[in-house]
């Protein structure tokens, strides 16, 4: 069976699944974008996503044609469609066929597409042994340039940064802002344990609120771990206790090494293992 891909109200085979070569999203990165986690038949904080989307299309100026209700049913009867109960569902709202001018006003209509589909997870040694990052010469977009909070279509900051990592042979490359600071990896967040207090990027870092970095803050808080937003340097990565990263789709990965320095005692770290446990168990409940 052919998988089902939903596009403005109607689901298509795979394989007739198009759209415009017109389209602002193709030309220009022009739309907005979420990548969702299914477990057992339960979209993960699919309420927290659909927000996130609404506000990232909200400042661009991109008005989504359905609701949110709608959204939900729309993603719901997708992975129904497909009978997914398990997997990634990718949301994609983008300007819609226009000229190949830049201006939106032009496009006619936005494109709403939703495609489900099995999801290809990280090899269990990445869980087991951590994973080695290095930071990247490519800076994160300056929020007055293209706020890194708008999950837009437009990723080729984190794309140059990722390329950067994997020529350094790491899946994950770590990226700092325009102040030098620590924000976030290519497309997940990132987290140290420093004596036993849980320290992240705060958003004003110029990073992605994941909804992986809240749910693991609200776990720790609920776990009696001490949370902190705080700015922080390499040198502070490096000389952590812990380093974890979170994303929908890689979840919690530990982090054993940065720029060559070994991070603590060995990866992973009790914190990081522990809310490994708690989100495997959260992920399902
Ligand atoms: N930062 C970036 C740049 C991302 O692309 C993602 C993945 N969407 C994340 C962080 C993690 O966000 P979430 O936990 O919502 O998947």
């Amino acid at each position: 069976m052919s998988l089902k891909i939903y596009i403005n109200g109607t689901l298509f085979d795979k394989q007739d699944a198009k759209i415009s070569v017109y389209d602002h999203g193709l030309l220009y990165g022009d739309g907005v974008f979420e990548g969702m986690r299914c477990y057992a038949g339960q979209v993960f904080r699919l309420r927290e996503h659909l927000d996130r989307l609404w506000t990232s299309a909200r400042k661009i100026d991109l008005t989504i044609p359905i609701s949110t209700e709608e959204m939900e049913m729309a993603v719901n009867s997708t992975l129904a469609a497909n009978d997914i109960r398990d997997g990634y569902i990718r949301l994609i709202v983008t300007r819609g066929e226009g000229t190949l001018g830049l201006d939106p006003n032009k496009c006619a209509e936005a494109q709403v597409i939703i495609i489900t589909d099995m999801i290809t997870l990280y090899p269990d040694e990445f869980y087991e042994n951590g994973l080695a990052i290095v930071t990247a010469k490519t800076i994160r977009n300056h929020p007055l340039a293209l706020d890194p909070q708008i999950k837009s279509l437009n990723y080729l900051n984190n794309i140059l940064a990722k390329i950067e990592g994997l020529k350094a042979g790491c899946v994950e490359a770590l990226m700092l802002n325009h102040e030098g600071e620590v924000a976030e990896c290519t497309g997940v967040n990132i987290f140290i344990v420093n004596a036993g207090v849980l320290q992240t990027p705060p958003v004003s870092a110029g990073v992605l609120k994941g909804v992986t970095r809240g749910a693991v803050m609200e776990l720790a808080r609920e776990d009696g771990i001490k949370v902190e937003e705080v700015t922080l340097t390499l040198e502070d990565v490096y000389a952590a206790d812990e380093c974890f990263l979170t994303g929908s789709a890689a979840e919690v990965v530990p982090v054993r090494e940065v720029d060559g320095n070994q991070i603590g005692a060995g990866s992973p770290g009790l914190i990081t293992r522990r809310l490994t446990d708690l989100y495997c168990n959260l992920r399902t409940q």
